[in-house]
């Protein structure tokens, strides 16, 4: 009788023990991988859009506003509360895009953005195609997931980024005064599968940067701090108004030098996209490695940031 009563008295203990360590101790998932064959079928999309509207994706385009349904329609299937946010710019109206997952802590949000607009002269699918896919299949991973971070998670898709990062700026300033301290950190992808791909990592905030380069190293993959597109893309409002940014570049118009092409692959002495801004940024313009390891590593910063 005592034997068997202690026994129940320690297995309740025990129990009552297991869940308070449960209820401390949250086990962290890992990120999963996202699936290459999604994004490239999200840019094979965008390559449409821009076929039936005149070649472009551009601010003020009906490609522009075509892309922005599409990405919108999938994150409210998904679970997401979508918002559309209009600026006027050069006498056209603009919109970002915002989608913001239920749940998590309103005080520290994960934002992750990439402009949406490509230049006039071309569909643009490595800028911005590429991270305006990537994280929209990371979104989508996180509402498969059903995902409950401890901080909450933003995503956007900004407008008018070409003429001088006009949506970004735009949602910035219409914050209101404590909104910006709100943003635990703002991360920007700008070019993610360029053909002769360079692996750049945003060194604005070590911490953030350290998420990507530790990811990259398990990997074996050599990365270098990203300076070509320093202050050029959609991080600079943020970090302007003292939120910590972010984020990954795979390069654009600059040459690919001898040593990274030997630590990357690649053809030296050529631009990392020699498509840049041109008609050519097409389908046909992305580095399939490149815009899978770049998605992935999106991935994981988003699970790791956000628990
Ligand atoms: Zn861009």
């Amino acid at each position: 009788m005592l034997a068997a009563g202690t026994g129940a008295a320690l297995a309740a203990a025990l129990l009552s023990g297991a869940s308070a360590a449960d209820a401390t101790v949250p086990t962290r998932a890992a990120a999963p991988d996202i699936d290459i064959a999604a994004v490239k079928a999200d840019l094979g999309e965008l390559q449409s859009i821009a076929d039936e509207n005149g070649g472009n994706r551009a601010h003020g385009e009906a490609g522009y506003e075509k892309s922005l349904d599409f990405i919108k329609g999938k994150l409210d299937e998904a679970g997401f509360t979508t918002s559309v946010q209009e600026f006027t710019s050069g006498g056209a109206k603009g919109y970002n895009l915002v989608a913001d997952w239920p749940g998590g802590d309103d005080g520290k949000v994960v934002m992750a953005g990439s402009h949406l607009d490509s230049v006039q002269a071309g569909p643009g699918i490595n800028d911005n195609g590429s991270g305006s896919a990537a994280i929209l299949e990371v979104a989508l991973a996180v509402a498969k997931a059903n995902l409950q971070p401890a901080k909450h998670l933003r995503f956007a898709w900004w407008g008018d980024e070409e003429d001088g990062m006009v949506g970004s700026t735009h949602y910035v300033d219409s914050l209101a005064s404590d909104e910006a301290s709100k943003i635990d950190s703002y991360l920007n992808f700008d070019m993610l599968g360029s053909p002769n791909p360079g692996y750049f990592v945003y060194d604005d905030d070590p911490e953030l940067e350290k998420v990507f380069t530790d990811w990259y190293a398990a990997k074996d993959i050599a990365t270098e701090p990203e300076t070509e597109g320093d202050g050029r893309s959609d991080h600079a409002p943020f970090k302007d108004a003292g939120v910590r940014v972010g984020g990954l570049f795979s390069g654009a118009e600059t040459t690919k030098s001898q040593a990274q092409a030997d630590q990357w692959g690649g053809t030296a002495g050529e631009a990392f996209d020699p498509c840049y801004h041109s008609a050519c940024d097409t389908v046909s313009n992305i580095d399939d490695k490149a815009l899978d390891l770049n998605t992935d590593a999106i991935a994981h910063a988003i699970w790791e940031l956000s628990s």
